[in-house]
């Protein structure tokens, strides 16, 4: 369609007949008959030229005019045709480009269907993973509990005397079990968490009480690793925060455990608590937990929350772990409206922080 009108224009300035050759003709047509009729109507010569003489002016500037007038319309002709040649040229690479978008338009149709089958398929094997998570570790639960109880009760001479050497190995065998039940429960959880079987339970809770029995939780620990443990106490009385007061514990025992597992012999933990109700309008408490130990690499500083993750320096000093514990501890902060960040140097200690809304009654 636009290649035939293409051509239409671009002929029209050839087909048509010169119009100056086209004038001239009619100019002498009509010169000879004009003296044809006057020589026959018997007019002298003088009148006769007088009357020629003007009209052949005439008919000659007439004929100029007709020239230039014929000259742009050519022009103009030439330049539509141009204009139109283009466009021709331009619709054909838009017919091309077109083509070459539905070619996409399909392709991209065939990957999303791919991924929507590969996305199921994954979403098969991660109901399939967790299922198997779920009851593998609630089996296991139960008999390593039974195991941990009759180590502790061999610790405790209930079943009879035994010799420090057999104590020391009752000791080993008593902390690899609590070791094996906190990685279990670090994996139940992340099962709970991502089936939102979660429930929580928030009520006012009092922090300062809740830090100080978990600290006590720790003592051992601590100790163990001659790691001086304090608690930096405010010295006005703090409202209580909105909280499930056993989910806000793992938190603590989570922060705890690391502050201390990753602080070498001799080390400090020091957990301290602050009230940012003056500086933000959200009125939150904060609890920062400080360590003396490894720190964390500025490299893996955003990997450290996400699950499953361990730090190249923790691996080394600590063997066992489940990069569980900050994931599940920001999941069970952010469900509290709160948030959790730290800082840290590399060999000089590292400060979580987590923050957490003051309960509505109390703000
Ligand atoms: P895990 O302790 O089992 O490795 P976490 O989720 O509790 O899992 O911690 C993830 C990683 O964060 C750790 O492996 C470690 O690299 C880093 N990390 C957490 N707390 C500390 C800390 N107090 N000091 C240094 N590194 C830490």
């Amino acid at each position: 369609m636009e290649a035939s009108r293409h051509i239409h224009i671009a002929e029209l300035s050839r087909r048509t007949v010169n119009p100056l050759i086209f004038w001239g003709i009619i100019t002498v047509v009509l010169t000879v008959v004009l003296i044809l009729i006057i020589n026959a109507a018997g007019i002298q010569s003088g009148i006769y030229l007088l009357f020629l003489v003007p009209v052949i002016a005439y008919l000659v500037i007439m004929g100029f005019f007709v020239g230039y007038v014929s000259k742009l319309n050519r022009e103009r002709n030439r330049l539509l045709a141009e204009q139109v040649r283009e466009e021709g040229a331009r619709a054909g690479e838009f017919k091309k480009l077109n083509q070459e978008l539905e070619t996409y338009a399909k392709q991209l149709f065939d990957k999303d269907f791919e991924l929507t089958l590969a996305n199921k398929r994954l979403q098969n094997l991660e109901q399939a993973k967790s299922k198997f998570v779920s009851v593998t570790t609630h089996q296991l639960r139960t008999p390593l509990s039974a195991v941990k109880w009759t180590f502790h009760m061999l610790l405790q001479g209930s079943l009879g005397p035994t010799t420090p050497d057999q104590h020391n190995f009752i000791e080993k065998g008593y902390e690899s079990t609590q070791r094996m039940i906190a990685i279990i429960n670090d994996l139940l959880n992340v099962d709970y968490m991502e089936a939102d079987r979660s429930d929580y339970n928030f009520l006012p809770v009092d922090l300062l009480p809740l830090i100080e029995s978990i600290l006590f939780e720790f003592t051992n620990q601590a100790e163990s690793k001659k790691i001086t443990l304090k608690f930096d106490k405010p010295s006005s009385v703090l409202p209580p925060v909105a909280a499930d007061p056993i989910k806000l514990s793992m938190v603590l025992e989570n922060l705890l455990d690391n502050a201390i597992k990753y602080t070498p012999q001799g080390g400090q933990v020091t957990v301290s608590m602050s009230d940012d109700r003056m500086n933000s309008a959200r009125s939150n408490l904060e609890v920062v937990i400080s360590d003396s130990g490894i720190g964390i690499p500025p490299a893996e500083r955003d990997k450290i929350f996400p699950r499953f993750f361990r730090g190249s320096n923790a691996i080394k000093v600590q063997t066992d772990g489940t990069g569980l514990g900050l994931f599940i501890s920001q999941d069970i902060i952010e469900k509290h409206g709160g948030a959790i960040w730290f800082e840290s140097a590399v060999g000089k200690g590292t400060q979580f922080h987590f923050s957490i809304p003051v309960h509505r009654l109390s703000k």
